[in-house]
């Protein structure tokens, strides 16, 4: 409890103090602020009552970000696995008050809580949705907190995660929404909105550093046999297929599209005509190799094969985006007519 003289003793310089603090994260737009803003944190805190050294633990999208703060200063380093002190708080899930004189079973106190001054250690974890967000650790110097100091530590701290909380919420709640409208549904590959932009890049790319850039078109062959005899869900299925292996046999540096219904755009880069026919017929013959094996309306192997048409942007080229995807169309209009599962280029 509180008691009316201590309420008097938080005076107004001190509120002025902690709502300085409470600002502070109400500055945090994005969790690159956060680096900033603890050391800022770290400078005003050791004003603050009795709390001499603090750590504080917060959950990253991958991993960890663990900030010491210490005389004025706060340190910060990024982790895939937490010490065993955090550990054990972190997985308790439970606020804990660590007495320096009495006996404690839990993992070795960490470096920065070692002091000889330091009477106790507050350890605070953050709870949002079964997720532990963050754990704020608070070490007493020569006088245990009192009553308002564990007060502020408390509602800083839910402060501090919530913050937290709420920017790792948003971040996901847009990544969902960037995927969901840059990759086709049914492949995962790129869309075509999405595909297109990425050539339009490279190619402005391409011109810049002068080096070679090729696309490729691919067809799938006589897909409409496919969906005509074995239905529109194996249909499906052949493309979700297809597309995961167009996918693993194209580069990281390069990408794939879904272009239109059966038929998908690669953008290779750096790469010139040499080179992408060599990929166009290891993408080629990867498909045809092995039939595609569907499970509806009941399991059976398909063969599919796939057409190809490349076009290829040399060093110093002017060729614009559209004229270089209508070479490539022409070009895999002469694979089909050359009987399909085939590659063409015109440049
Ligand atoms: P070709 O070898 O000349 O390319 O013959 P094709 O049958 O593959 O070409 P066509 O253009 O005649 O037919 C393409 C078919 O692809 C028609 C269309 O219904 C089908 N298709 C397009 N998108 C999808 C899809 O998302 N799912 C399924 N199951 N079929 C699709
Ligand atoms: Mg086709
Ligand atoms: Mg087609």
């Amino acid at each position: 409890m509180i008691n009316g003289t201590q309420w008097n003793e938080l005076t107004a310089q001190q509120l002025v103090r902690y709502e300085a603090l409470f600002k502070l994260l109400d500055e945090i737009q994005s969790l690159e602020d956060i680096n900033l803003i603890c050391k800022l944190i770290a400078s005003r805190w050791k004003y603050f009552a009795n709390v001499t050294r603090w750590r504080l633990v917060l959950l990253k999208e991958q991993g960890f970000l663990t900030v010491d703060g210490l005389r004025g200063e706060a340190a910060i380093t990024e982790c895939s696995e937490l010490s065993p002190w955090d550990l054990h708080f972190y997985q308790l899930q439970y606020p804990r008050l660590i007495r320096r004189d009495e006996p404690f079973d839990g993992p070795e106190i960490p470096e920065i809580f070692n002091g000889k001054e330091i009477i106790e250690i507050q350890v605070l974890p953050f709870v949002r949705m079964n997720t532990c967000m963050g754990l704020l650790s608070v070490a007493a110097r020569h006088e245990p907190f009192t009553d308002i100091d564990n007060k502020f530590i408390r509602i800083f701290g839910n402060y501090f995660a919530n913050r937290i909380a709420e920017i790792l919420f948003r971040r996901q709640a847009t990544d969902a929404l960037m995927k969901k409208a840059t990759t086709d549904s049914l492949t995962g590959l790129l869309n075509r909105g999405q595909i297109i932009e990425k050539l339009g890049n490279q190619i402005a790319f391409a011109r810049r550093s002068n080096e070679p850039l090729s696309i490729a078109l691919a067809d799938i062959d006589h897909f409409k046999n496919i969906n005509d005899t074995y239905g529109h869900l194996a249909g499906d299925e052949v493309l979700r297929e297809i597309s995961r292996r167009l996918q693993l046999q194209t580069r990281s540096s390069d990408f794939v599209g879904r272009y239109g219904g059966e038929e998908f755009l690669f953008v290779f880069f750096p790469c010139n005509e040499e080179i992408v026919l060599k990929a166009t017929e290891r993408i080629r013959s990867h498909v045809a190799q092995t039939p595609v094996r569907v499970e509806k309306p009941d399991p059976l192997d398909i063969n599919v094969t796939i057409s190809i048409g490349t076009s290829s942007l040399e060093p110093g080229s002017e060729i614009t985006a559209e004229a270089l995807l209508a070479r490539a169309d022409r070009a895999l209009y002469r694979s089909k007519n050359n009987g399909r599962n085939c590659i063409n280029s015109e440049n």
